[in-house]
């Protein structure tokens, strides 16, 4: 018997060893072995087996070392295949990501135990809402189905409470659980918040964050097959697991499930296709269903649970201000209406919390030389340098600060210093004008209309120095910041019970991306922000500013996010977009724009002349730009694939001949 193995080192082709005797009566397909080259051990991964050589081999052939450990997991090879095939690479790609990763970094710091507080979750009684979803699901993890179940819980209504018995009860049951959330960020944050309150449970994170010890204890645990549950965005989807048998998605309407690099796969996705392979339950859960899932409860049968109350709290009146065109004219500055001024004083006045919101980081969102209209761009991307005005301390001991003004690109790490000069036509910087407002600028007017309220910001910027913005959320936790100021930071996962007013500025502000799902993706973000307000109080109060009104305004109280799925789901129907039929798109990338150009027509006429001779019945467009369509040099088309259903798509991508295409191709789903 013989082996055909690849090397994981990367190695491109394939190579044969014989299957050394003790190792015949086992299918090595998919096992990872040592095998001699050279004078050296390699490791490489058996990708098929053969009774006999192939013809033409006629070189000595060596035998395999020995098996190298490797989590068993019967159903592994299956699952990789499918990934692979669905998006188009080769499924050796996913074995060596797992292992580069495991070895990735010489971070040897040892693992910091975490601070284990004494856990209360022994005294928590469910709620009935809670309870009945455990009673449903539990069963499926003793008898392993395929179940997959979506939760709609209101913001605050406990959905941790649910994962955390489930978790529990599959532990016990020997069995490793998967818990997927859409940033590292939140990862990092949940696995503490399960650390702390289920101490006696081996959880363990693995994403960009972790650290190699964590990382080694994760795959010794799987190894031996121990039950463990896992936390993190994509990686954790990707592990072999012989005893999976549970998977939670939480915040399952977010975007962050989508990869954004190589190979740009979908975990979301990829957990429900795992699930089923797997014959186990999976539970999305979100206080914003994605009409995606909500469409596949109606017409896939997947159960559907609501908790319609939030465990502490009341929800917030929720009050909208249209600034353009409105006689709210009278007012000290344009970006904050005179309702927001009045309400942040009132709750100022009763010693209460704010939250104010708006999504973009920086100073102001653009330059432009007012003579001349040019405006100040990244030269790596298709985009205009943002404006960040930076505090750098001159000396230690006076504490003095000085400011400095940088354009910084948002998608690469370009910046330079305010330039003062026009760069066509020369002019003197005091005819720059700096448009449209971000954070930074925020922070400096509330600051003028509020002089003795303390007022900090978290954002992006803030957060990547992790120490200052844990500082901050302590500080904001313990009541010792009035107002705080940020981006979609400061919306998710955390819990400050005495805010009692969220506004929100330029609402608006994303909602007309030209992407199908627009009006979708806006309405879940506010209503994430909103849910930030009356945590633990009765009385409290959103303010959404827009600039023009939109029927999407009307439904930023949560209690009604149903009715705007129901209106969206028609439209969306009408127009045949996601969750009626379905949406791929193929990203070409490379740095010359000549290839990148011509790749895309090449595939574009070739999707057409397949879709046409088979009768695919696929909507082809395209080639198109991409709103952004250069990032770090890298130039990008996109082929946008429209259908009933992903197979005729499937079809169409399968038998494109990508030989003469020189651009990386990527396939992206859309949902
Ligand atoms: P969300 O659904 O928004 O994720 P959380 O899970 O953060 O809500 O729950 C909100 C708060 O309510 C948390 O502090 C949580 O501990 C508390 N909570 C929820 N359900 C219960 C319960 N059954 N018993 C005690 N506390 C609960
Ligand atoms: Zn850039």
């Amino acid at each position: 018997m013989f082996a055909v193995v690849r090397l994981l080192n990367g190695f491109e082709k394939t190579l044969w060893y014989k299957v050394p005797d003790a190792l015949l009566t086992r299918n090595l397909v998919g096992s990872v072995v040592r095998v001699p080259l050279q004078n050296r051990k390699e490791s490489a991964l058996v990708i098929r087996q053969a009774a006999m050589l192939d013809r033409g081999i006629d070189f000595k052939i060596k035998e395999i070392i020995d098996l190298e450990g490797f989590p068993g997991d019967v159903n592994f090879n299956a699952f990789i295949e499918k990934i692979a095939q669905f998006y188009f690479i080769d499924s050796f790609h996913f074995y060596q990501r797992i292992r580069n990763f495991l070895h990735e970094s010489d971070d040897v710091d040892e693992l910091i135990p975490p601070d284990y507080q004494p856990s209360d979750s022994d005294r928590i009684i469910l709620t009935d809402e809670q309870q009945v979803v455990v009673d449903y699901v539990a069963p499926h993890i003793t008898n392993p189905t395929y179940t997959p179940v979506l939760v709609h819980g209101v913001t605050g209504s406990g959905k941790t409470e649910i994962y955390k018995r489930l978790i529990s009860q599959a532990i016990g049951e020997k069995k490793t659980v998967l818990l997927i959330l859409p940033e590292v960020s939140l990862s990092l944050q949940f696995q503490h918040v399960l650390q702390r309150q289920l101490p006696t449970i081996p959880i363990v994170g693995f994403h960009s964050a972790t650290k190699i010890a964590e990382k080694r204890m994760l795959w010794q645990s799987l190894l031996d097959q121990k039950p463990i549950v896992i936390i993190g965005v994509h990686l954790p989807m990707l592990l072999p697991i012989a005893n999976l048998g549970l998977i939670i998605v939480d915040e399952e309407h977010e975007q962050g499930f989508q990869e954004k690099k190589h190979p740009k796969i979908n975990s979301k996705e990829i957990a429900l296709w795992r699930a089923s392979m797997y014959k186990i339950p999976i539970i999305l859960g979100s206080a914003t269903p994605s009409l995606q899932s909500l469409a596949n409860v109606e017409r896939h049968g997947w159960k559907f649970f609501q908790i319609k109350r939030r465990f502490a709290g009341a929800f917030p009146d929720i009050q909208k201000v249209i600034l353009m065109g409105s006689n709210n004219r009278r007012r000290d500055v344009f970006w904050v209406s005179r309702e927001l001024e009045t309400a942040v004083r009132d709750c100022l006045a009763r010693k209460e919390q704010a939250m104010i919101y708006l999504n973009r980081r920086g100073y102001s969102f653009f330059v432009q030389c007012k003579p001349c209209g040019f405006i100040f761009a990244c030269p790596h991307c298709s985009v205009s340098l943002t404006l960040h005005v930076s505090k750098q301390r001159i000396n230690k001991n006076n504490q003095q600060a000085h400011e400095q003004t940088l354009l910084r690109c948002h998608y690469c790490d370009f910046n330079q210093a305010l330039p003062t000069q026009c760069t066509s036509c020369k002019a003197d910087e005091k005819h720059f004008l700096k448009k449209g407002i971000g954070t930074q600028q925020l922070v400096q007017i509330f600051k003028e209309l509020f002089p003795h309220a303390s007022i900090e910001r978290a954002d992006l910027d803030s957060t990547s120095k992790k120490r200052a913005w844990q500082k901050t959320v302590e500080l904001f936790e313990q009541g010792k910041i009035d107002i705080l100021i940020g981006t979609q930071t400061i919306t998710k996962g955390y819990n400050f019970p005495g805010v009692t007013l969220v506004g929100i500025l330029w609402a608006d502000l994303n909602l007309h991306f030209p992407v199908f799902n627009a009006s979708e993706t806006t309405l879940q973000q506010l209503i994430q922000v909103a849910g930030r307000a009356g945590r633990a109080r009765s009385q409290s109060k959103v303010i959404v500013q827009v600039m023009h009104d939109h029927p999407i305004f009307n439904y930023v109280n949560e209690q009604r996010y149903l009715d705007f799925c129901k209106q969206e789901l028609e439209v969306r129907n009408e127009i045949g977009y996601p969750p009626f039929g379905r949406l791929v798109h193929l990203e070409l990338k490379t740095k010359n724009v000549g290839h990148v150009e011509r790749d895309a027509e090449h595939l574009c006429d070739q999707l057409r002349a397949i879709n046409e001779e088979r009768d695919l019945k696929v909507t082809i467009l395209g080639p198109s730009f991409p709103a952004v369509y250069k990032i770090q040099n890298y130039e990008m088309r996109h082929i946008f694939l429209r259908a009933k259903a992903y197979t005729p798509i499937h079809e169409l991508i399968d038998s494109l001949d990508t030989t003469l295409i020189q651009s990386d191709l990527y396939v992206v789903v859309n949902s």
